[in-house]
């Protein structure tokens, strides 16, 4: 599927997904040069040395990035940045790696979007299709990048984790299998704080499909079900409902089984046997499920596959009991609807740590939660006071910490055998910590060194 594409091709970002296009841009003949205004760490400088491709670091050199035919655009760098805006000015076309990678392949795509459960989604999709002995790659926002394997080492199918900011700049891409897992506002700093916009962004997930191809989503999300109204679909669809819909793709039934069409066959499966709990996981298995079974994997795999599938670092992960408290790790709550959902899954008092840094946070969403379940939080961030002016007096008890290691000593001395100690932050970390995962980290060493008491 190679189309007549331009020769000089700038890329723009040194990490995986711009290492990895340029090692394809590269391997196709293409004059390559890649540009990072930061550092470019060591490891994919010598990969850019091996192959023999010109970069440079700690700037853009703006005349030879302007004398591009085509530009790849990291994703984390937005759409109003100066370079991206000279680029605009000259209409020279800037592209995601997705984009230019898929020109080179005709694999079967399976592209995994939504404000939250991508990273899940995609692995545990990704495990059924490995189980069934798929020659399958993994890419986008987890595993290695798309180009990078497209280039090296190609697979018959690829499961993708597209963020919206990948999404903005695909035009001609398209999936096979398109999943729509639910929006909720995030990242509108990137989308001029319009809720259109970024909505938008999702449903490019959509584009170029055509009757020969699958669209899962979430048919209860209000947001999905607004913007349905106002187009028309070509591809076929497939929603799953947590009701009990027997038009859906696939649904709960009133024995709270999880039923996932498959032709005339259904797979049903005990909620209680899934690998992953709570309820946003049944969304997660429902479209992986759903998905492989597009994908004519057998119903006993998709099965065996969704009971044994380990729980991705940082998403709801267990870490330790100690003294009968359980310690579960969901560092990657980053915003107010994830910590929802780990509230949502919790069957036994909770002590939560919450705080970081705040993207515009509206905690009522979790209120009743919280109400219901916690009986302490404990606040993890440079400045608390959003927290403490939401929270202060709804529970009985909100303490602050100013480390890892002072969370943890709180939450061990507020929590009682049978109580679960969660940390869902509901914030960025970048105030105290390098990443979510250097949180995640942070908790489970601090977790892990603590011992019984008795
Ligand atoms: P993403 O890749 O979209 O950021 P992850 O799979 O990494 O999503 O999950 C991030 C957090 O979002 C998890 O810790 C969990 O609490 C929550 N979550 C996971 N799946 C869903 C879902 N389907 N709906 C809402 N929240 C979810």
């Amino acid at each position: 599927m190679t189309t007549n594409i331009s020769r000089r091709i700038v890329i723009l970002g040194g990490g995986e997904s711009g290492v990895g296009a340029a090692i394809l841009s590269h391997t196709k003949g293409y004059d390559t040069f890649l540009s990072d205004s930061g550092t470019i760490s060591p490891k994919y400088k010598s990969r850019l040395d091996e192959s023999g491709i010109e970069w440079e670091e700690g700037k853009h050199s703006v005349e030879r990035i302007l004398c591009a035919d085509e530009v790849i655009k990291s994703p984390g760098i937005p759409n109003d940045a100066p370079i991206i805006e000279k680029l605009r000015s000259k209409n020279i076309p800037v592209i995601s790696e997705i984009e230019f990678a898929g020109r080179f392949t005709n694999a079967k795509m399976v592209c995994i979007t939504g404000s939250n459960g991508k990273t899940t989604t995609t692995m545990l999709t990704y495990h059924i299709l490995k189980e069934a002995g798929i020659d399958v790659g993994l890419a986008g926002n987890v595993g290695r990048s798309l180009a990078l394997q497209v280039a090296i080492e190609p697979h018959d199918v690829y499961v993708i984790e597209l963020s919206s900011f990948q999404l903005d700049n695909m035009y001609d891409f398209k999936a096979n299998i398109a999943v729509l897992l639910n929006i909720t506002p995030d990242h509108l700093d990137r989308y001029d704080h319009k809720m259109e916009n970024y909505v938008a962004a999702k449903f490019r997930i959509l584009q170029n499909q055509t009757g020969e191809d699958s669209f899962i989503f979430w048919e209860n999300d209000p947001i999905i079900a607004a913007q349905l109204k106002r187009l028309k679909i070509e591809a076929k669809m497939y929603p799953f409902s947590e009701e009990y819909d027997p038009d859906a793709a696939a649904y709960i039934d009133p024995q709270g089984e999880m039923v996932l069409k498959k032709g005339g066959d259904n797979l049903v499966i005990d909620k209680n046997d899934l690998a992953l709990k709570g309820l946003h996981n049944v969304f997660n298995s429902m479209a992986a499920g759903l998905s492989a079974s597009i994908l004519d994997i057998k119903k006993d795999v998709i099965r065996h596959a969704l009971e044994d599938f380990e729980a991705v670092e940082h998403r709801l992960e267990y870490v330790k009991t100690v003294d009968g408290v359980r310690y579960v790790n969901d560092s990657k709550a980053t915003n107010v609807n994830s910590c929802w959902y780990a509230l949502e899954s919790m069957t036994t008092p909770v002590v939560l740590i919450l705080g970081g840094k705040d993207k515009g946070n509206d905690y009522s969403e979790i209120e009743k939660f919280v109400k219901d379940k916690v009986k302490a939080i404990v606040c993890l961030g440079v400045d608390n006071r959003k927290l403490h002016s939401f929270f202060d007096g709804k529970i009985p008890v909100v303490e602050d910490a100013s480390s890892m290691a002072e969370a943890v000593e709180k939450c061990r001395n507020l929590a009682s055998e049978g109580d679960t100690v969660l940390l869902s932050p509901c914030c960025a970390s970048f105030d105290l910590f390098k990443s979510y995962e250097d949180r995640g980290c942070q908790f489970k060493e601090c977790v892990n060194a603590l011992n019984d008491s008795k």
